[in-house]
């Protein structure tokens, strides 16, 4: 178990054991804090059919049912974009009737924000009488957007987010480059979502970025060279220009008041990406004009 998420985990195999679990868990916290993985530790841990507290014995039937993701009573549902009804109604068919290796039944549900209304609609009767030794396990990392028919069925478990460090201890574990620890801020809290970054060797790199803005600031780049490159990844530039404001505010040489408007319009043009027939390269030429003027 990723070592923020030990305690949390520790707390729920108690309650396995003691048989106290409730019956349907919304599982929430940011993306790459490891929703996923601890939902699927919880599932295999109801199914093992030896667990001792917090672990299991890898070794059951179950467990190796569970390994080679073949398990007849462990269900999951999630989309890349929207969790339809029909998605639902066929998870939930699955969960009627014994469940076939005699232990318990589990229905994981990931991003459940994204089920429809009429999915959502079609959980309810589950959620409210379930089969026995039934568990349901969402996962979210936008409550908000969650039925509130839904919610009041389910126990609330908000996932603790690592610190800093640990965030950075956890990374540099498995990355075998240099960590940045203002590229780390940038994913604050998120070891799995920063680590994903470090390793997809992005065509931008932060450490690029920034020292482009630097050389425009110098007047070693222009406008239009950094534009040019940079559209391509408009909405990642946006994100880090709002967070680089943010770091040099401390700065003496620069004006403080434009840095402000810099990081203002940032975040209104972030809003309007998803608009069609945005100009990128206009949009961002416009940006990086005021950025060009940022030194006293
Ligand atoms: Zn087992």
């Amino acid at each position: 178990m990723y070592p923020w998420l030990t305690d949390s985990f520790k707390q729920l195999s108690f309650r396995v054991g003691s048989k106290k679990l409730h019956h349907a868990m919304l599982i929430q916290g940011p993306t790459g804090i490891g929703k996923a993985y601890f939902t699927q530790k919880l599932a295999q841990l109801l199914l093992c059919a030896n667990r001792q507290q917090d672990k299991v014995c890898g070794a059951c039937q179950p467990c190796s049912l569970y390994k080679s993701g073949t398990h007849p009573d462990l269900h999951l549902v999630e989309s890349e974009k929207q969790i339809g009804v029909d998605q639902i109604r066929e998870a939930i068919k699955k969960l009627t009737g014994s469940a076939q290796m005699s232990g318990a039944k589990v229905l994981i549900i990931q991003q459940a924000d994204t089920m429809t209304e009429s999915s959502a609609n079609a959980l309810l009767k589950t959620l409210e009488e379930p089969t026995q030794h039934t568990y349901l396990l969402l996962t979210t990392d936008k409550p908000q957007k969650i039925l509130p028919t839904i919610k009041s069925r389910c126990e609330k478990l908000v996932l603790p987010s690592p610190s800093l460090d640990m965030t950075i201890n956890w990374v540099t574990r498995y990355y075998d480059g240099y960590v940045d620890r203002n590229f780390a801020k940038l994913y604050a809290n998120r070891p799995l979502a920063l680590l994903a970054e470090l390793e997809q060797e992005p065509a931008l790199s932060f450490a690029d970025f920034s020292q482009g803005l630097e050389q425009l600031i110098s007047g070693q780049k222009t406008v239009l060279n950094l534009a040019t490159v940079w559209q391509e990844h408009i909405e990642k530039v946006l994100k880090w220009l709002q967070f680089w404001v943010r770091e040099q505010f401390n700065r003496v040489d620069l004006n403080a008041d434009l840095l402000l408007i810099i990081n203002e319009k940032a975040v209104n043009v972030s809003k309007v990406m998803q608009n069609p027939g945005v100009n990128k390269l206009l949009v961002l030429a416009e940006l990086l004009t005021q950025v060009q003027n940022v030194k006293k």
